[in-house]
């Protein structure tokens, strides 16, 4: 059972591409794929490329090309939710995408032909990375946080935490205050709390859940999707996602494989 790991950026890939054993790099629908071993089992690392349609490409890539058994996606994203802070994760136990809008033929965020306007992530797969994303982040390298990053005073002063719930994608990089509220107050006024946004999650959830895939995201939180979004973003993920993505990842493959 071969199991993807899908990455946002490619900063995040190389650590993890590191480990791999037995590595082979395999060039398909202009994406590299990443064979090999990551504690002795079988996985494909890709990079699912920015937004909904390139991560949906990628994600039929790895099923219907290299056969992959589940889908694991590590990225970061931007914290909409009370308390969901630079530093801290969030793993998705659910997906919605904030910019699907059909209405009035359909309610507002309803996926057309899918009756429904979220989709679930696997159960199993999430308590796997949440353990991992916990076990990281109470030891000695998850404590640092982001406070290695060049000196820089951390804008979360609290220790790092996880979070579980809904996450929205939509092709916008949300970085104004203003945008972020609105997104979320009128996702709440229809009974979905999200706790954070970013750009492709949503979509190889609906990849997944049309092949039958199990499907499970992680993502650090890089900014609060607020007018500091872009300055926060290169030097967060230079020094710190890419970090959290090897380590908690790594911890999640090893569970996997008992
Ligand atoms: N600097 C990158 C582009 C990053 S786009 C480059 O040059 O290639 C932003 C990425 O981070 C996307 O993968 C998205 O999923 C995630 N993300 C982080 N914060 C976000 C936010 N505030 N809004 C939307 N997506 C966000």
């Amino acid at each position: 059972m071969t199991t993807a790991i899908l990455s946002a950026l490619p900063e995040e890939q190389s650590s993890l591409v590191q480990h791999l054993l037995h590595a082979q790099r395999v060039m398909h629908a202009g994406r590299a794929f990443w064979l090999g071993e990551l504690h002795g089992r079988p996985v494909v690392l890709a990079l699912s490329g920015i937004g909904k349609v390139a991560a949906s490409t990628t994600a039929t890539a790895l099923i219907e090309r290299f056969g992959v058994a589940r889908i694991v996606f590590t990225g970061v994203a931007g914290g909409v939710g009370d308390g969901v802070n630079v530093g801290d994760v969030v793993v998705a136990n659910e997906y919605l995408q904030h910019d699907m809008d059909a209405s009035p033929l359909f309610p507002r965020w309803e996926m057309p032909g899918y009756a429904r306007s979220r989709f679930v992530c696997d159960a199993p797969l999430s308590a796997l990375l949440s353990g991992a994303a916990s076990a990281y982040l109470a030891s000695a390298d998850g404590q640092l946080g982001f406070r290695s990053m060049d000196g820089q005073v951390p804008a979360n002063p609290t220790a790092p935490r996880v979070h579980a719930g809904l996450v929205a994608s939509g092709d916008r990089f949300v970085c104004a205050a203003s945008e972020a509220q609105h997104l979320r107050s009128t996702l709440q006024a229809a009974g979905h709390d999200v706790l954070a946004v970013e750009m492709e999650g949503a979509a190889v959830a609906q990849v997944c859940h049309d092949y039958g895939l199990p499907f499970a995201a992680v993502r650090t939180i890089s900014d609060r999707a607020d007018d500091t979004a872009h300055v926060d973003f290169p030097a967060f993920v230079r020094t710190v996602a890419t970090r959290y993505a090897e380590h908690i990842l790594l911890g999640f493959v090893q569970e996997l494989s008992k």
